[in-house]
């Protein structure tokens, strides 16, 4: 089988790893059009959860990957100045750079072709494979070639943000929301490696407009977040890495495959940060694929059709909390009004997935304090 993969993110690098592993015979050829060290972001979330499922797919990955992780167990909700502590959370983070040199090794451990600073201009490479499959990010090519034979929707959504580091190592994933000259602002950190995090800015469209950030350039942005974020920065500059602000746009895409092309990771659908990071989504999709691919053999059209039956219902899962997630993001001037108790508890319910019973027993610490509160 000959199977060509256009991006090497997370998703294609792992598609690529797991389907040579269960059958070295497979011809693999990932294509990237950057260079292997060339990368934006910093570090990537990942959840126990999705820890679990990558052990499933294959233990040894985990392994290796979690020597470089940085591990927290506590999330701590910042309300202007106020903090509260949320016990019970487990998650962990790693550099994007060190992910993708983790994942670009054991492909080559095992004979994977990966031509960098090769661009696919179009999914016309489809002709000369058996599956060719599109995992070249939020802005694919491959989906937008054929956007009805895949019913892609593209909706911007109203918050604006743009991902930083910082070298400030945070003790827990950290959400901070300040008020500033009433505009509404939201930092989400996290370390990532012993001395680095990532640090996330967000705001409100209100606030885009009336804080001036609208007229702004990059650079201006940047310096002004240094002064609204100054206190949860400790006064250290962020640093940039093509750090663009920008609307989260989210990608969807009704049908997942077309032809002998499938989509996996952001090229399928994106996701709002505050439900789990696209990179655990992005894996995961190559872990239903190659499942599906397994399951079928060479009958292609079925593992496809596989592929989009069994992982559907989960993305679906996860795409109406995170609907919820950003709609309270969009709201969440006027929730912090509330007090920080109230404003952590409300945070942690709005997904609709949470329930105060799972939230009893996994946080019995803040459930402690917020029921003294609300006596
Ligand atoms: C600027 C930015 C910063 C981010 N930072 C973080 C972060 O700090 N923490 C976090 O948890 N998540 C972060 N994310 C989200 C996360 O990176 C993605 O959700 C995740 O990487 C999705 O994996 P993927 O493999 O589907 O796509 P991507 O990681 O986007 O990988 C797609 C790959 O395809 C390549 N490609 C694209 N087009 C072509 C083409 N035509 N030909 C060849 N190659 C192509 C790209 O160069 C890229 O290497 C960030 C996203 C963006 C856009």
């Amino acid at each position: 089988m000959r199977i060509v993969i256009s991006g090497a993110g997370p998703a294609g690098l792992y598609f690529a790893y797991l389907m040579k592993k269960s059958q070295p015979s497979r011809d693999i050829t990932v294509i990237e059009q950057n260079a292997p060290d060339d990368t934006f972001g910093f570090g990537v979330v990942l959840s126990g959860r999705a820890l679990s499922f990558l052990s499933d797919a294959d233990p040894a990955i985990v392994e290796h990957l979690l020597k470089h992780m940085q591990t927290w167990s506590d999330q701590h909700i910042v309300l202007n100045g106020q903090r509260i502590v949320i016990d019970g959370s487990s998650y962990s983070a790693i550099s994007r750079l060190v992910l993708l040199e983790q994942l670009q090794k054991l492909c080559a451990s095992i004979g994977v072709k990966i031509d960098y600073r090769q661009r696919v201009g179009d999914p016309s490479l489809a002709r000369e494979c058996d599956v060719f499959v599109g995992a070249d990010g939020a802005n694919s090519i491959v989906r937008d070639a054929f956007p009805q034979a895949f019913g892609t929707e593209i909706v911007d959504l109203k918050n604006y943000f743009a991902w930083y580091g910082v070298k400030r190592p945070y003790p827990a994933h950290t959400l901070t929301f300040i008020e500033n000259n009433g505009g509404a602002f939201c930092g989400h950190h996290y370390r990532y490696t012993p001395d680095m995090s990532t640090f996330v800015a967000e705001m409100d469209a209100a606030t885009w407009r009336s804080s001036g950030f609208g007229a702004m350039n990059d650079d201006e942005r940047r310096k002004s977040s240094e002064v609204i974020f100054a206190e949860p920065l400790g006064g250290l500059p962020l640093v940039d890495n093509r750090s663009l602000w920008r609307h989260y746009r989210i990608i969807k895409n009704s049908r997942w495959h077309h032809e002998n092309i499938v989509l996996i990771g952001d090229a399928l659908r994106t996701a709002h940060p505050s439900i789990g990071s696209g990179t655990r989504l992005a894996i995961e999709d190559s872990i239903a694929l190659w499942r599906a691919l397994e399951a079928e053999g060479t009958d292609i059209s079925a593992a496809f059709a596989r592929y989009q039956r069994e992982r559907e219902p989960v993305r679906d899962k996860l795409n109406r909390a995170a609907e919820r997630s950003i709609a309270w993001y969009e709201d969440m001037r006027s929730k912090m009004q509330m007090h920080p108790l109230d404003f952590a508890w409300d945070y942690m319910m709005r997904t609709g997935i949470m329930t105060p019973e799972r939230l009893e027993r996994e946080c019995p610490q803040f459930m402690a304090q917020y029921r003294a509160h609300a006596d």
